[in-house]
């Protein structure tokens, strides 16, 4: 199988957001996921449930040989390894990594869904995600991102990190 390009977000909002990540992103590279992208971090302000601290995301480019259900049992698979607080078994998870973008094409299963749902109505996805690819379009609606985002009324903040000036 030929290389895919895949656009991969990832997040957390517990225990050590930054390490989990790079862990994270250190997993997918050894387990079939060439990281050749990644964004800024972000900080970003909690939708739908609001009661919960802020989150760290990214977002990564990457090349795999993975077809899209291998790439999402992967994703699941390191969510699992990595995202537990080693004390507490089955705890919350610490790690999120949802599957934007798997080269151009759109999958609806019962598993899976590319481009992912709801990515378009998610600043914190947008706006690193655009810092990568900011010519990006969406391969369903034919429209391009930047657009999608100016247009989008979500007034969740997504600040970019210290982090990055560290
Ligand atoms: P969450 O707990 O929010 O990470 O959602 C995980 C669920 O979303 C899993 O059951 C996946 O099968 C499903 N899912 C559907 N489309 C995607 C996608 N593009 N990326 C990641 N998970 C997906």
């Amino acid at each position: 199988m030929t290389d895919q390009t895949v656009y991969l977000a990832l997040g957390a909002n517990l225990g050590n957001r930054r390490e989990q990540i790079e862990q994270g992103i250190a997993a997918l590279s050894e387990q079939g996921v060439c990281i050749t992208n990644r964004s800024s971090w972000f900080e970003t302000e909690p939708v739908q449930v609001e009661n919960q601290p802020w989150f760290l995301n990214l977002v990564v480019r990457g090349e795999t040989t993975l077809d899209p259900h291998e790439l999402l049992s992967t994703c699941q698979r390191i969510e699992k390894n990595l995202g537990r607080v080693p004390s507490v078994r089955f705890g919350p998870r610490h790690l999120d990594i949802d599957i934007l973008l798997y080269g151009e094409q759109c999958i609806e299963s019962e598993l899976l869904t590319i481009p992912h749902p709801r990515m378009a109505q998610r600043r914190f996805v947008l706006v690193p995600l655009l810092e990568i690819a900011p010519e990006l379009t969406d391969p369903k609606h034919n429209q391009r991102y930047a657009d999608m985002l100016s247009r989008l009324d979500e007034g969740k903040k997504v600040l970019r990190s210290l982090i990055n000036e560290s």
